[in-house]
């Protein structure tokens, strides 16, 4: 599934080959792609108009056209391309004969059509957490969200508590922080905390800069891989030696999610009773 890096990485290629450009015609191929209009809603307020950039809102494309913005999420298997593809979810076609189609075969992705003025106070974008990269991630925040019962790493994933981060990021900012993936979130000590908070903006900037994780389905818009598969340091390596301590790597599930961990060099998941700074110093 792409997770902020890989997203990210699509709407700079897209912004290169697509802004400033008309949309010409719109064509939905796809029925539970749309969540809130109709494919007649979508012509209606879309085409003839110029798409004047390509934001991004967590794992969210903003289309903007003026008034209207097109909010795309690629979900499982999505992927948008400028190449002429088989069985396409929708196609626009824009002026300066670039074609855009989506890719999807488990049919997960969605599409949205918000007023640009309001889109972050409606649902979707309005459901979203903070967001490393904007100015609501800063540590207080980010603390005051850790103050929960839950396991770190399935808050971690709550797209409502902090937004863009998926499986792949989870695990391997909480072995970069030396942290228990089933550690409860308030049992993290403050420094523990300024730890995870650090990593999970310098791992997503590690990534961006890689073009993403080719771990599946996920490629860049050219069709190529992204490269942040070669830095992984725990994820998708259940019995490879740790990087750091040679520890067997290990598997466990989460939430209906594998989480890979070190169990030697991330600890316990209950470190009070071995440590008694462990919580809240
Ligand atoms: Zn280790």
């Amino acid at each position: 599934m792409p997770e902020l890096p890989e997203v990210e990485t699509l709407r700079r290629a897209l912004t290169q080959e697509l802004e400033g450009t008309k949309l010409r015609a719109l064509h939905i191929y796809e029925p539970r792609l749309v969540q809130n209009a109709s494919e007649r809603d979508l012509q209606r307020a879309l085409v003839g108009q110029r798409l004047r950039a390509i934001g991004r809102r967590a794992k969210f494309l903003l289309f903007d056209f003026g008034k209207y913005t097109a909010l795309l999420h690629l979900r499982m298997t999505g992927w948008p391309t400028l190449s002429p593809i088989k069985n396409p979810r929708f196609v626009l076609e824009f002026t300066q004969n670039k074609t855009l189609s989506l890719s999807d075969t488990r049919r997960l992705a969605t599409l949205h059509l918000v007023p640009s003025a309001r889109a972050d106070e409606l649902p979707p974008l309005s459901e979203l957490g903070i967001e490393p990269f904007q100015p609501n991630y800063t540590f207080e925040n980010f603390r005051a969200i850790l103050q929960s019962k839950q396991e770190i790493k399935k808050l971690l994933l709550d797209q409502r508590k902090i937004a863009g981060i998926g499986n792949i990021y989870a695990c391997e900012a909480l072995f970069a922080s030396k942290i228990h993936p089933q550690r409860r979130a308030h049992s993290l000590s403050r420094s523990e905390a300024r730890r995870l908070f650090e990593q999970i903006e310098k791992i997503l900037a590690q990534a961006i800069a890689e073009h993403g994780t080719s771990v599946r389905t996920y490629r860049v818009l050219t069709g190529e891989p992204g490269n942040f598969q070669n830095f992984l340091r725990v994820y998708d390596r259940a019995g490879e030696p740790c990087v750091r301590c040679r520890t067997k790597i290990v598997r466990i599930e989460q939430g209906g999610r594998g989480t890979y961990f070190c169990p030697k060099c991330q600890g316990h998941p209950h470190p009070w009773p071995l440590s008694p700074r462990g919580r809240g110093e």
